[in-house]
């Protein structure tokens, strides 16, 4: 049977011309754009503007490739994980971090990913596809549901901290990102959402000519090439100063703070020597450093250093005057955990 083309593949243009070739009026491709994306309806039969007749016909041309939330499990920490069923049944995860203050969604970009970091078990999934741009906005639809339900306000912030390389799905990214931003779809300002990488330069160089607007973090893991290609071998390409350069043009760019995320393993990263090649790296702009709590995989490679290492990381860094915080894991009990979406260690 042949497939029905996903209507939010369309812009609003097409929508129009739609409607003018079936010999109806162009402003019916406007309604439909509103409830599919600001209104985020699944169902031609909800479009209730639209007259039984437009709403078949629609339903005969077109198909909604929504999302479903197959399984959504709360911790006893009040995170919550959404097990998300794609269009194709493939399924992907997103969670809802609720603080005092903020309510942020963590989201997927990828079914699988592209790149090989060793800590992390999504790696050894290898990239299945990338999501399309409706099934990243879905994602942020249910968590900004779940968020009004739960916690009686909207989604503060968005981070691409999901499964996947969010860079190396980067047109469908843009788009998503596109469509949260805009008043026609989810009006949430480009300052709250944070594009999280594990580092592709080429992409950061488009990502800040681009002009979104949208926080930047890096997965940096290490700071010295030969122990940051041992635990993420794609750097053997995609080096250091490759990276640094990208970033350096982040900034000029921007002027936006760059954020590091990086973990602290007992045996690879806990070196004084470690610590100083990080303040020599990121101090050539404003930086504020995450030093995540690590949440090990099945096979114990990999294992967090201990608290006195992490606060001298916290010392040094601060005598620097760069920031820095430590992130203490939430939602470990549903496994929604930094490290632990869908048995898997994603840290970028
Ligand atoms: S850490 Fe991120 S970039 Fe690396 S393999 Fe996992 S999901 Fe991909």
């Amino acid at each position: 049977m042949e497939q029905k083309k996903d209507i939010r593949s369309l812009t609003k243009e097409d929508l129009r011309e739609f409607f003018l070739s079936e010999g109806m009026e162009a402003y019916r491709g406007n309604q439909v754009y509103e409830w599919l994306w600001r209104k985020s309806v699944h169902s031609f039969d909800d479009m209730t503007n639209l007259s039984k007749e437009l709403r078949q016909k629609l339903s005969d041309n077109f198909a909604i490739n929504h999302i479903e939330v197959d399984l959504m499990q709360r911790s006893v920490d009040g995170t919550i994980k959404n097990a998300v069923r794609l269009h194709d049944g493939l399924v992907v995860e997103s969670v809802l971090i609720p603080t005092a203050k903020r309510s942020t969604a963590c989201v997927s970009s990828q079914v699988g990913c592209s790149l090989d970091c060793k800590f992390c078990a999504t790696a050894r999934l290898k990239r299945m596809r990338n999501l399309n741009p409706d099934e990243i906005y879905d994602q942020v639809v249910a968590l900004d549901k779940e968020s009004r339900i739960y916690y009686g306000r909207p989604l503060s912030n968005i981070v691409f901290m999901g499964m996947g390389e969010p860079l190396m799905n980067y047109k469908n990214v843009v788009s998503a990102i596109g469509k949260i931003t805009s008043d026609e779809g989810l009006g949430i300002s480009p300052k709250r959402i944070t594009v999280s990488t594990s580092g592709v330069p080429k992409m950061i160089r488009n990502l800040a000519d681009e002009g979104l607007k949208v926080k930047l973090a890096v997965s940096l893991h290490s700071a010295i090439d030969s122990i940051r290609t041992k635990i993420m071998p794609f750097n053997a390409k995609l080096n250091l100063s490759d990276l640094r350069e990208s970033l350096q043009y982040w900034y000029s760019k921007t002027r936006s703070r760059i954020t590091y995320e990086y973990v602290v393993w007992k045996g690879i990263n806990d070196k004084e020597s470690d610590i100083q090649a990080l303040v020599d790296y990121c101090k050539f702009a404003p930086a504020k450093v995450n030093l995540i709590q690590y949440n090990p995989i099945d096979d114990g490679s990999f294992v967090q250093a201990g608290s006195e290492v992490v606060q001298n990381y916290v010392r040094t860094l601060e005598n620097n005057r760069i920031i820095v915080t430590v992130r203490q894991s939430r939602g470990q009990d549903i496994d929604a955990a930094c490290g632990q979406l869908a048995n898997k260690s994603n840290l970028c």
